[in-house]
């Protein structure tokens, strides 16, 4: 095989050139980076070798070495990990496998354009560790040999577009990783000289001092050889005497006292086990002793990763078994709702010889993940409760997650709604800020029967749309559905303690007040006169809707489109139409309002024959209105602009 140049994928390109030019001011954390890539392919070499032995080559000290070297301005890092083949370099070096990458860095280059977001924000959701290499090297070469093959090679580019592959001689399985570094990171004059030892040290020390495998660098002194008594010669030529040193203590932080535990420690060991680039937003470490022993360190992130409900996201925590690692995502330890939670557990009572299923359905590691929910769930209940802007800050990033998992409970067994209940929030008619379910509850009226609800894309749509109007009249609180989740939970919740939802575009509008009681024989009364008017409107229309009614909740609007009470509603048709799933149709009831002029010029069209063209026209229109409302288009816009300019010409 000789030299091949290859190309970087597009969006890895545009990583890499936010990497170059970062303005991201911590570049010393590019050793943490590929410290903890180096960790995670020791483990990998680790647990491969527990059912192949042979792969370890004899080597089993494992470790990740560091060489900063100041007469070639580089610094190495190796390490007797796994490894790469030629294909594994390609594919994880260069490209990144995350569907939705390329749509999530156009959206984040736009934000970035409108001022919104900085580098540091697009770098911190997606933790993109081996290119931070390219903020401090003008140049990267990694030689790897993947365990038990024989063929190495050799990867070299300088970020800026292209990189080279060649096969070469590698003694040792694993990676090194050697960077060539830019002139501002080497030297006396430098701004932070990553070719001194204990500026090495020092990092490692702050950011890495917790690697499970030992971070091995040599110190080099010069010192005066001794005579036969140990005594310096004096007269001798210095020689130089090169000292191997373990930097880092290698005692898992859960392991540690709470109390002995600084928020920093907390914070960087987050930073350096799971790959983030940002302080987490929350920390739980908790012990039990009891049927089952364990400590867990969990964190909430402080942003959500962008891929977090893409299938390829992978929830789980970390499992060890005496400090030993045995697993890098055990997916069965919390319920899905709690996805986002990075953390690990360490318990002597799981098992480290099962396979990695049974081990998953273990009743240790199920009695663990009931507690550990519990324990984030109180939590979560005592920051909503103590300090909503927090909890507003996370609501904004996972409380989809949440409301996911309500809705879930329609498909499985289990009480998640009855747990998450009081943890979600909607925005209201009533108030500026989100509010809860017992908010809204303990605001409703007497005579309110039903806790009502509107769906739409944002706030303004919805105060905007006709049904609103008889609410807002009445001064009745309804709760805003503007994440297509939001109705899907709603529907699965059926209730909130003993008050049903009631979406106020679904069914008939029952506000269960005296006045309503009224209007409602009142509406009864025009639609028994109209009788024909209603049929014939029906008739025209056909199978586009499945009925038309004499409004009740409409006040200055003309129409308005509303769903049956059963089957979805006219939003979750949309959601599922984005889904490509368009068998969910909703029943598509036509409302008109009596009061409005409009309805008398329907009356007197009709008067002049169901089957002329104006009848047949209006008919079309009303239809066509109240689709648009709804932010639904016309099957054919042409035909509607048609008949509306027809319209306008008389
Ligand atoms: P991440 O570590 O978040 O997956 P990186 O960009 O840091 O992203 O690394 C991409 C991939 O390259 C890793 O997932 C791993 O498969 C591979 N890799 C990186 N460094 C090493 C290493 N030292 N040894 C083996 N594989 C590595």
């Amino acid at each position: 095989m000789a030299k091949e140049m290859h190309e970087f994928q597009a969006e890895t390109k545009q990583l890499l050139d936010l990497m170059v030019n970062s303005i991201y001011t911590n570049k010393e954390i590019f050793l943490r980076e590929l410290i903890s890539n180096a960790s995670d392919a020791i483990d990998k070499v680790h647990f491969e070798s527990l059912t192949n032995r042979e792969l370890l080559e004899g080597d089993e000290d494992y470790e990740i070495y560091l060489v900063p070297d100041k007469d070639s301005h580089t610094l190495t890092i190796s390490d007797n990990g796994i490894g790469m083949t030629k294909d594994e370099v390609i594919e994880n070096i260069g490209t990144i496998a995350k569907s939705g990458t390329k749509a999530f860095l156009e959206k984040m280059k736009e934000a970035k354009e409108g001022g919104e977001v900085t580098d540091k924000d697009m770098i911190g959701q997606f933790g993109v560790g081996f290119y931070s290499a390219f903020m401090v090297a003008e140049k990267v070469t990694i030689t790897t040999r993947k365990a038990g093959t024989k063929d190495a090679v050799r990867w070299e580019s300088d970020g800026s577009g292209t990189f080279s592959i060649e096969p070469c001689e590698k003694e040792k399985r694993g990676t090194t990783i050697t960077l060539d570094l830019k002139k501002e990171f080497y030297g006396d004059e430098a701004e932070e000289d990553f070719t001194e030892t204990y500026r090495i040290e020092r990092l490692v020390k702050k950011y890495s001092d917790y690697v499970r495998y030992p971070i091995k660098m040599d110190f080099v002194t010069e010192e005066k050889p001794k005579d036969k008594d140990g005594k310096v010669i004096e007269d001798a030529k210095p020689e130089k005497k090169v000292e191997v040193r373990t930097l880092n203590s290698m005692q898992p932080l859960w392991t540690k006292n709470k109390s002995d535990i600084k928020k920093e420690e907390y914070n960087e060991f987050y930073k350096n086990q799971f790959h983030e680039w940002e302080d987490p937003m929350e920390v739980f470490h908790t012990k039990a002793e009891g049927t089952v022993e364990y400590t867990a360190l969990m964190y909430i992130p402080s942003k959500a990763p962008f891929n977090l409900y893409h299938t390829d996201f992978e929830p789980g925590m970390q499992l060890y078994s005496r400090h030993v690692f045995i697993m890098e995502k055990c997916k069965d330890l919390l319920p899905d709702y709690l996805r986002f939670i990075k953390g690990l557990v360490d318990s002597p009572d799981l098992s480290l010889n099962i396979s990695r299923e049974l081990l998953q359905q273990s009743r240790e590691l199920k009695v663990i993940g009931k507690n550990l929910e519990k324990t984030v769930l109180k939590a979560l209940e005592k920051m909503l409760d103590k300090d909503r802007e927090k909890y507003e800050k996370f609501w904004a990033e996972f409380g989809k997650s949440l409301k996911i998992g309500i809705y879930n409970t329609i498909y499985m067994a289990g009480d998640a709604k009855e747990k998450l209940k009081d943890l979600v929030l909607f925005p209201s008619s009533k108030e500026e800020k989100l509010v809860t379910l017992k908010e809204y509850k303990e605001r409703m009226p007497l005579s309110q029967k039903k806790i009502y609800y509107a769906t739409g894309k944002d706030k303004t749509i919805i105060e905007a749309l006709p049904q609103m109007e008889l609410l807002r009249e009445k001064g009745l609180e309804v709760l805003f559905c503007t994440d297509p989740v939001d109705e899907f939970a709603i529907e699965a919740l059926h209730d909130y303690d003993g008050k049903e939802f009631q979406s106020i575009a679904r069914g008939d509008l029952d506000l269960g007040d005296a006045e309503s009681e009224t209007a409602k024989k009142e509406t009864e009364d025009i639609a028994k006169k109209n009788d024909d008017l209603i049929k014939d409107i029906k008739e025209t229309l056909g199978d586009k809707v499945a009925d038309v009614k004499v409004s009740q909740r409409l006040k200055t609007s003309a129409v308005c489109l509303v769903a049956d009470e059963m089957g979805p509603s006219l939003s979750m048709e949309q959601t599922f139409a984005d889904m490509d799933n368009p068998l969910f149709k909703a029943k598509r009831i036509l409302e008109l309002n009596p009061h409005h002029d409009l309805f008398g010029r329907l009356q007197k069209l009709h008067e002049a024959g169901k089957d002329s063209q104006d009848f047949k026209d209006y008919c079309d229109l009303l239809y066509t209105q109240a689709l648009l409302i709804e932010g639904i288009l016309p099957e054919n816009p042409v035909d509607f602009a048609n008949k509306v300019a027809k319209l306008m010409a008389k």
